[in-house]
């Protein structure tokens, strides 16, 4: 990750985004120029009728670059700049990830360590180190359902997200993919690539060409266009087999076989094969984000601008960090039974509790009950903390899960009250109905200032 990448990744803010720019400019700026991408970001212009280019690209790729060796640069800023791979370095080693430097000398994962030397016999090559690799994907991931709970990982560093719902909170999809572009290096200190497109074919295609540390938007009136132009390979699920059938045929682009009638396809490759690469050559993909069973969850978080080691600073933003799960649960329809702390020290290393509630809740005065039990178990005294986040997993729809009134319980009608907030939010904007203590730090008017009592369980 060097200097000039992240400079060409310039972070935006959403003022900028949100001044009628055209995405075009930043994406072009520094970049070589790729007729794929050129026709692609022509399209993202804004276009006449005033409609935002991206309200039809609900489906977001994001992908960390060179992920195995941006985690150990962090912590090796000697290194930046230069080629580093990560692998075994044994006789039998094989490369599992590569700098972008690295790449320049032919080096690309799973070739032989042995091989990658002789390209470049400055390399450096450091052992994979997983445990941290597992973290920094977790602190993603949780960035991503912040955003919203339909996130698919494909692997530790790679998802497609579902933004539609998100949109009325954060803004457009291409709004919503520098703000998590922004968090990703402010939070991780890594860079990735988004792409934005209507299907999850196209979005995936979108990021691979935005790498390192881009974005791309594919609207949907641009994607035969940006398609294509593309070798078949491109195509999902085109391996050498496929690629040499299709070879034969004559056929070298994505445009070539969306030209070639569908029956001889078919005969070429068979009925699933041959439709399905019809299919794919127009754009069709009909494949909706699928969340994996039982890790959907809504979480919000917050990095310190500087780190805190005051309990009342932490307690506070505990509350409002509570509130805002709260508030997402009741917008998106959810109840959640499990509560999370998670707490990030000055040194990076992040740990999380939870607890997993009798009944399933989107009532922020719960949460926030309980993870404030979460917290002062923690004892840190002064420690000095560089985040801290809740989440709420366990999640089922409102609908389905009638709250239980249990009788050693003060039900007191919350719910009732925070509705009547999200209510009078909608009215009057964000902020108009409070916790008094979010309000003035130096009062505390006992919501949840107290110590709060263990609750029988
Ligand atoms: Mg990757």
């Amino acid at each position: 990750m060097s200097r000039s990448q992240i400079t060409r990744g310039a972070r935006l803010t959403q003022a900028d985004i949100a001044a009628d720019r055209s995405v075009d400019a930043r994406l072009d700026a520094g970049r070589p120029a790729n007729d794929g991408i050129a026709s692609a970001r022509k399209g993202s212009a804004r276009s006449d009728n005033d409609q935002r280019d991206d309200d039809d690209c609900p489906i977001l790729h994001i992908d960390m670059d060179a992920f195995f060796a941006s985690c150990e640069l962090r912590s090796r800023p000697d290194l930046v700049g230069k080629p580093v791979i990560v692998g075994g370095d044994g006789s039998r080693g094989v490369v599992t990830a590569a700098t972008y430097e690295a790449r320049r000398f032919g080096i690309h994962s799973a070739m032989p360590m042995s091989r990658a030397k002789r390209l470049c016999p400055q390399v450096v090559v450091l052992p994979p180190n997983f445990a941290l690799y597992s973290e920094v994907s977790a602190g993603v991931m949780a960035i991503f359902r912040d955003v919203t709970p339909l996130v698919e990982p494909l692997s530790l560093d790679e998802a497609f997200l579902d933004v539609s719902g998100a949109r009325r909170r954060l803004g457009p999809p291409a709004v919503i993919a520098e703000m998590i572009r922004s968090r990703v290096y402010d939070e991780q200190a890594i860079t990735c690539s988004v792409g934005v497109a209507s299907t999850k074919f196209i979005a995936k295609l979108a990021s691979t060409r935005a790498k390192p540390d881009g974005l791309l938007v594919v609207p949907a009136d641009r994607v035969v266009a940006f398609l294509h132009p593309l070798a078949v390979g491109a195509l999902w699920g085109v391996g050498d087999k496929t690629e040499e059938a299709l070879q034969r045929l004559g056929l070298a682009t994505v445009g070539d076989v969306a030209n070639t009638p569908v029956d001889t396809l078919v005969r070429a490759l068979g009925q699933s094969s041959g439709t399905h690469l019809a299919a794919l050559a127009w754009g069709r993909d009909p494949r909706s984000v699928q969340v994996p069973e039982g890790e959907k969850s809504v979480g919000a978080e917050e990095t310190f601008p500087r780190d805190i080691d005051d309990p009342e600073v932490i307690r506070r933003e505990l509350l409002r960090l509570s509130e805002r799960v709260a508030v997402r649960l009741r917008r998106q329809g959810y109840v959640g039974r499990t509560v999370v702390l998670k707490v990030r020290f000055a040194d990076f290393t992040t740990i999380t509790r939870s607890r997993t509630l009798r009944s399933a809740t989107d009532v922020s005065h719960e949460i926030y009950a309980t993870v404030r039990e979460l917290y002062e178990a923690l004892g840190l005294q002064r420690a000095r903390l560089r985040l801290v986040g809740v989440r709420a997993e366990g999640l089922l729809a409102a609908a389905d899960a009638p709250r239980q009134l249990l009788l050693d319980e003060p039900v007191a009608g919350w719910r009732e009250a925070e509705q009547a907030v999200d209510r009078a939010t909608a009215r009057f904007g964000r902020g108009s109905v409070q916790p008094a203590r979010l309000i003035d730090s130096g009062v505390d008017d006992g919501f949840g200032g107290a110590p709060v009592a263990p609750r029988p369980r």
